[in-house]
């Protein structure tokens, strides 16, 4: 007999139409209710909050891991956790960077409401509870249930606004897929090192920076203003950014601020390819190319490097990077 435990946090999968528009609003109980246990399978419940995921912060997050990994170490096989999509791959991300477990952690969600006349909740949750509680999860991370599709936590992405096959995992695609009680094995994906990160304290503060046509460095500048301890670029292409930009970076680089490069396309790395503002400039001024992460997944990797080590986070980063950089290889080896 498993046990599973189900931690909601609210979003589209418990949300009900209301005169100011959908709230969330059922709890954990009501959704296991809908979607009905795996047999075998006993499945616990608790509300953490029933909130739309938007409007979560990192300490919420901090408090969402904590609880998770706390459920573990009472001793249940596997973990669910009911979120909304907006944020759900930065959750599942954070929670994977400091998971060190073999038993799984399932995010999951819905991209119609609780009472739609066709819910895509239940069979989430369903297919979710499933997951946590099959030996197949096993020492693949934590993990995104979504649309009959598993998908490992780092890479994993919000692709549709409103279709049920909301997440992807550009470049990458899904490790499971789910079939009602089937669940088939598509993938393995690599899992680097945990990281050592302190749940209890707060996050620094690392912000997003968009690149766009023409974009000037006002925006980067009033987020080092706002007291950013980090920057990630969200840079054009394989990583380049405006002459402006760039130069703004060496400047604040130069003075000790960590900045990573992640890239405005959905799918593959960035790289030192162009000067005039281009990815060489960056990487060569000492800015970090962060790989295919997206910039959401490298704004949680720095601030959680910040918190690790404030005085050389770059170098935590460079190294987390590296060593999934080896695992990825090792196991794609392995796949042939
Ligand atoms: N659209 C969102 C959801 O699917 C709202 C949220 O993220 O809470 O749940």
């Amino acid at each position: 007999m498993g046990r599973v435990q189900l931690l909601a946090t609210g979003g589209t999968i418990a949300s009900r139409h209301g005169p100011g528009g959908l709230a969330a609003r059922t709890p954990a109980a009501e959704l296991l209710a809908a979607a009905g246990s795996p047999a075998g399978v006993t499945v616990t419940t608790s509300d953490l909050s029933t909130v739309g995921s938007f409007a979560l912060d990192t300490s919420d997050l901090r408090g969402l891991v904590a609880e998770a990994r706390r459920c573990l170490v009472e001793g249940v096989d596997g973990v669910v956790v009911t979120h909304g999509t907006d944020t759900m791959e930065e959750s599942a991300y954070l929670a994977d960077l400091v998971h060190d477990d073999p038993r799984p952690i399932v995010f999951t969600g819905a991209q119609r409401p609780f009472d739609s006349p066709a819910p895509d909740g239940p069979r989430n949750l369903a297919d979710a509870l499933r997951v946590a509680s099959t030996p197949a999860a096993r020492d693949l991370g934590v993990l995104l249930c979504f649309d009959g599709h598993v998908f490992a936590a780092r890479g994993v992405r919000k692709v549709e606004t409103l279709r049920s096959g909301a997440f992807a995992a550009p470049g990458r695609g899904p490790v499971l897929r789910v079939d009602g009680d089937a669940v088939t094995s598509l993938a393995r994906p690599p899992r680097g090192p945990a990281l050592p990160l302190d749940l209890a304290a707060d996050l620094p503060r690392v912000d997003v920076v968009p690149l766009y046509l023409g974009a000037d460095d006002t925006l980067l500048r009033a987020a080092v203003a706002a007291g950013a301890a980090g920057i990630v670029l969200q840079a054009f292409g394989a990583g380049n950014a405006t002459p402006v930009v760039a130069a703004t970076v060496a400047d604040l680089v130069s003075g000790g601020l960590p900045v990573l490069v992640s890239s405005r396309v959905p799918s593959g790395p960035v790289a030192p390819l162009y000067t005039g503002g281009g990815g060489a400039d960056l990487a060569r001024d000492g800015a970090l190319l962060a790989g295919d992460l997206s910039p959401w997944q490298a704004r949680l990797l720095l601030a959680a490097a910040l918190a690790v080590s404030p005085d050389d986070p770059l170098t935590v980063v460079a190294g987390h990077l590296a060593a999934w950089n080896r695992i990825r290889d090792r196991v794609e080896g392995v796949q042939g």
